[in-house]
């Protein structure tokens, strides 16, 4: 765990090295800082975006070596990439971030305060479909065994502040697991074939939002193909910087899917958007990644029949959908078309919950601190129900609804439109 010497001309070395184009953009400006979730609740400079380009900037032209303090302002990064989106000089950061994060993984320079036996956890598990069942299933046992009260009711996890963060991420119910037909065919007028992702934490945890999202695409004309072999796209092991597993892993998806499908269809944001930016980290996927689309996308694109569903719902933009794809307006486009739906507006509906990724379990301080954030606008906005699509914010925002005692029901947009598409209230609530 030493400090790698910055050498000349800088400290990064030739492989996945940031763009100096990239971290030159960069004037200075602080427009991004109050939109950075981590620079609102740290309130440091070296914790805002502009701090952060400055370090990596900074690394790049040896001034600053790969010291574990440099490692320290970047773990605490979400990459949640709001700095993206108010940035007017269009400073890459989510590349930057990972490009900088490769070269110190690969040379093991860490900060000793980031929780790395629970990324390594974490990295290890998520995205190996057998061990996260296998895990899946213990958690069962340990939820219905009465375990799982007895430890909440004791807060015996309360000096081990990750492994509690985990625990208590644990959705109150079990698993979703609904599996999905490797081929669902097209109602009506066929429009062409899709394939779609079923995702590691989305296939176990929301397998419902899975059967939903080919129910609709099928209603919209779409044939609907999932290939059984498909395995982990890689987002995790991009955002955390490990370039060549994320690599191998995104190969090994893009060769699952038939080329001649029309769409790859997307319902997780960190899923999509790692896929949306294939072509950066190997060009040869370019073509791949030019067919990838979120589901709300496609879906808004087609005329659905919707029977009434009389809720009040607010729409939170995961991080990686409105900033990471710009995808902002489609997911709220089909929610209104549900009759009898109210959406309201929602405050700082793009400031991220906390999730990010395996971030609420490495940094649960800041990510629990977002995530009571999120619950309180949530409440204040009078929803009984708030969307968003991507796994990690339904769990951080349930989490954080039980624990204020905040009674919200937390859904995927599309299982909003699927509850339409065949009768009022015939999916039962969580
Ligand atoms: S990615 Fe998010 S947390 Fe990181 S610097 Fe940008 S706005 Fe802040
Ligand atoms: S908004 Fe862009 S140019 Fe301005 S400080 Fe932030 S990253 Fe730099």
């Amino acid at each position: 765990m030493t400090a790698v010497s910055t050498g000349s001309p800088g400290a990064f070395d030739t492989q996945d090295a940031p763009s100096m184009d990239g971290l030159r953009a960069c004037v200075h400006c602080g427009i991004c800082l109050p939109q950075c979730p981590t620079f609102r609740v740290l309130g440091e400079e070296m914790d805002s975006p502009r701090g952060r380009v400055y370090l990596m900037r900074a690394a790049a032209e040896g001034r600053l070596g790969l010291t574990p303090t440099l490692a320290r302002h970047l773990d605490l990064c979400l990459g949640c990439r709001a700095c993206e989106s108010a940035c007017p000089s269009g400073v890459p950061f989510g590349q930057l971030l990972e490009a900088t994060r490769g070269q110190f993984a690969r040379r093991d320079v860490r900060a000793p305060a980031t929780g790395h036996a629970m990324l390594r956890f974490a990295l290890a598990l998520f995205p190996y479909p057998r061990r996260l069942r296998l895990m899946l299933l213990a958690l069962d046992l340990y939820r219905r065994s009465g375990l799982q009260a007895v430890v909440r009711s004791l807060g015996a996890l309360g000096p081990f502040e990750r492994l509690r963060a985990a625990e208590e991420l644990l959705p109150a119910r079990s698993a979703r697991v609904a599996s999905l037909p490797e081929v669902t065919p097209a109602v009506g007028k066929r429009r062409g074939r899709v394939g779609v992702l079923t995702g590691c934490v989305q296939r176990f945890l929301y397998g419902d939002v899975n059967v939903a999202t080919a129910r609709l695409l099928a209603a919209a004309g779409w044939e609907v193909v999932a290939p059984r072999a498909q395995g982990c796209c890689g987002a995790l092991h991009l955002h955390a910087g490990r370039l060549p597993e994320f690599r191998a892993m995104a190969r090994r998806l893009a060769a699952t899917f038939d080329p001649e499908l029309d769409l790859i269809v997307v319902n997780a944001a960190g899923c999509g958007s790692a896929l949306k930016e294939y072509g950066h980290w190997m060009p040869d996927l370019e073509p791949f990644a030019r067919k990838v689309r979120d589901v709300s996308e496609v879906l808004v694109e087609s005329e659905l029949p919707l029977r009434p569903l009389p809720i009040t719902v607010a729409y939170h933009d995961a991080c990686h959908l409105a900033h990471g794809q710009r995808v902002r307006s489609q997911p709220r486009e089909l929610l209104r078309r549900i009759p009898g739906l109210t959406l309201v507006d929602l405050a700082d509906s793009d400031l991220c919950c906390g999730s990010a990724g395996v971030y609420n379990l490495l940094e649960p301080e800041v990510a629990g601190e977002l995530g009571r954030r999120k619950v309180e606008r949530i409440r204040e906005s009078g929803a009984r129900v708030v969307a968003a699509g991507n796994p990690g914010c339904l769990m951080q925002i349930a989490r954080h609804s039980r624990t204020l005692g905040v009674d919200v029901e937390v859904a995927h947009p599309v299982s909003l439109l699927a509850r339409a598409l065949d009768a009022p209230g015939s999916e039962p609530r969580p």
